[in-house]
């Protein structure tokens, strides 16, 4: 893990507690205080009203493929011994859409509208990725 090479994500005051929850392995977005709308990716006010009353919510990490593609060529030169390797779009149960991985199956068994659940990648010591797997 020390020898990561990849790109990392680089959060922001909204993103903290999300990239604070992978790192526990949970899985948390936003549920606006004032509409009840919940919210992904992490922001200030809420994009249905635009109350600023926002909470964080674990949810269960249950969604389905909403779309993917399966990269053949790497999307960054560190990835070049991932190839192929799937990006997707995952919906969640409670309706908010993740750009992610699909891991633990080949990239040809990925179909839109199969169940995934959320996979926790500890790829450095202070960084978890949220990924998906098959449900
Ligand atoms: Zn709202």
């Amino acid at each position: 893990m020390a020898d990561y090479k990849k790109p990392l994500p680089r959060p922001t005051v909204a993103s903290v507690p999300f990239w604070e929850a992978a790192k526990r392995h949970e899985l948390q977005i936003q549920q606006c205080g004032s509409c009840g709308a919940h919210i992904f990716y992490p922001r200030e006010v809420c994009p249905e009203c635009l109350s600023a009353n926002l909470q964080w919510l674990k949810v269960s990490g249950k969604g389905t493929v909403y779309s993917y593609t399966i990269a053949e060529a790497p999307t960054h030169p560190t990835f070049m011994e991932d190839v192929p390797y799937v990006i997707a779009i995952v919906e969640l149960a409670e309706g908010p859409h993740l750009t992610t991985n699909i891991t633990g199956c080949k990239p040809h068994e990925v179909r839109v509208g199969m169940p995934v659940v959320a996979a926790f990648d500890d790829v450095t010591p202070e960084v978890t990725l949220v990924k998906f797997r098959p449900a």
